[in-house]
């Protein structure tokens, strides 16, 4: 083909893409949806009652390749409990500049207290933002769940806590969700 046409050629390609979906996604106006099991910020679970899952033991903290997990266990009293266990995270810290969102603190710990939400916007321009603390990494309280401390709900044995309990709390649940249903003014 004559060299002239090459010009003309290369302006087609140009033109034709005009016509073509385009794929830019106008962030952060528009925000498309993660994959599902997409490695987002981390999230320390409770148990129905409002007990965190995390017991202090910092496996976590020792399988991060990225050193960025600092934990201080503590000790739960008859006074003061904040977990089904005998300890308990009283310091818990994620430093991210350091995350590289591996999840492999996940994989390590021993009660599904930490695992990886879907919420990717975790830039900031200070690098003391950027260290989460236990209060902002802990999951909001659901129904039914009591801001800790206060003594284990779902059973007072171990077995009970835990193979009783979440069926007690699905209970509880739907009691109080049928409460709300009722007209204003019953007795609660
Ligand atoms: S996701 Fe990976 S890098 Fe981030 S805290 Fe967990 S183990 Fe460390
Ligand atoms: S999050 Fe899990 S692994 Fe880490 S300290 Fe708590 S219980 Fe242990």
């Amino acid at each position: 083909m004559l060299d002239f046409l090459n010009p003309i050629k290369g302006f087609g390609v140009t033109f034709r893409q005009m016509f073509r979906k385009v794929d830019t996604v106008e962030y952060p106006e528009e925000k498309k949806p993660t994959a599902p099991r997409f490695h987002g910020r981390h999230q320390l679970n409770r148990w129905p009652d409002g007990l965190e899952k995390c017991i202090g033991c910092e496996l976590c903290a020792w399988a991060c390749p990225a050193d960025a997990i600092y934990v201080e266990g503590g000790s739960n009293t008859p006074d003061e409990r904040y977990s089904p266990g005998e300890r308990y995270g009283a310091v818990y810290q994620i430093n991210y500049l350091r995350c590289i969102l591996c999840g492999l603190c996940v994989e390590a710990c021993p009660t599904r207290a930490l695992t990886m939400t879907n919420d990717y916007e975790l830039a900031d321009d200070s690098r003391e933002n950027l260290i989460w603390t236990k209060e902002q990494l802990l999951a909001p309280l659901s129904r039914g769940m009591e801001a800790p401390p206060h003594p284990m709900r779902l059973g007072e044995s171990e077995e009970d806590y835990y193979r009783q309990g979440p069926a007690f709390a699905a209970q509880v649940t739907q009691a109080a969700a049928e409460s709300d249903d009722e007209p204003a003014g019953g007795a609660r």
